[in-house]
């Protein structure tokens, strides 16, 4: 995570570390302060919500050094990170997760970093290949699979993803594996069909194998900051999402979105990847990733 956070540590945390080492809360103070926590991508909104909070608890405590600011904004921070609940696995005999997300977001590198994980954790992890539309997916998971040492169910390009992942639910169910990670589409014609297509996924899952899916991540391309809002309402209204995975979060500056998309969503951050590797991917620790942003 501290090589991870490296880039949104220094460009946009280390400007508002460099501001609480000042030795006195001055107006000109705040102001800078507010300029970055939005450079930071924290959003406007929230950066306002943070130092309306902030000057209440300064005014309301006495409180005249900036070194004490900056324990209270990392409490604040990590206050917009809600503790998230247990994740909905492990009780089941067949356990399904659908992965959603837009093309490019890293959806298919972060099954395969799933997949890894899982396995090493001792479960019996089969994928399903449902994004049929775009060409190369199917593929492109199987080459990942190989690598996870995981087996892959897909179909011809084209075919109806819901009749896929009921093929590989049977898969599982008749080879004794116990998670099925299914990669989904990211983009159709329109923004419509993909939702519908999407919804019909979840009720093919839902019919197949009590209890799923039990676990719908979205994943976000940490890089699109504030940009990934929007995308993340419409997946959430269509399918009911129940947790986030920010990637690329390596590459990115932006990392303080990770405040604003929590913030907004009310939905837990349960893993964030860090690099192109099966390794690169780590449940997210809120206490860690607070506490990193200010070394
Ligand atoms: P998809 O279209 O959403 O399935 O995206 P892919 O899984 O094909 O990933 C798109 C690109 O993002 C690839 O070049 C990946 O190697 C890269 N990528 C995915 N996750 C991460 C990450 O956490 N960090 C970095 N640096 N690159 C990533």
């Amino acid at each position: 995570l501290r090589e991870g956070l490296a880039r949104t540590r220094q460009a946009a945390f280390g400007r508002i570390a460099q501001l609480l080492g000042a030795t006195e809360i001055t107006p000109a103070l705040w102001e800078e302060l507010e300029a970055a926590l939005i450079q930071a991508d924290v959003g406007v909104r929230v950066a306002q919500e943070l130092l309306d909070r902030l000057r209440e608890r300064v005014r309301r405590e006495g409180v005249t050094r900036a070194e004490d600011l900056r324990a209270m904004l990392k409490a604040e921070l990590r206050a917009l990170l809600k503790d998230p609940p247990p994740l909905n696995l492990g009780r089941d005999p067949l356990e399904v997760v659908l992965v959603v997300g837009v093309n490019g977001s890293g959806k298919t590198t972060t099954v395969a970093k799933l997949a890894h994980r899982f396995r090493q954790q001792g479960r019996r992890v089969l994928l399903a290949a449902a994004d049929t539309f775009r060409a190369a997916a199917g593929e492109q998971l199987e080459i990942w699979a190989d690598r996870a040492g995981v087996p892959c169910i897909g179909g011809q390009p084209g075919a109806d993803p819901g009749a896929v992942l009921f093929d590989a639910l049977q898969a599982a169910r008749a080879r004794g594996y116990d998670l099925v990670l299914a990669d989904t589409a990211g983009r159709l014609h329109t923004k419509y069909n993909l939702m519908q297509e999407l919804q019909k996924v979840r009720r093919v899952a839902a019919k197949a194998v009590p209890g799923a899916p039990h676990e719908v991540w979205l994943v976000l391309d940490a890089t699109t900051g504030q940009n990934a809002l929007p995308q993340a309402r419409e997946f959430h209204q269509a399918v009911g999402v129940t947790g986030l995975i920010l990637t690329k979060l390596d590459g990115t500056a932006k990392g303080g979105a990770v405040f604003a998309i929590a913030r907004e969503l009310g939905l837990p951050v349960r893993f964030v990847g860090v690099g192109e590797g099966l390794e690169d991917l780590l449940p997210f620790d809120a206490d860690a990733f607070v506490e990193e942003l200010f070394e």
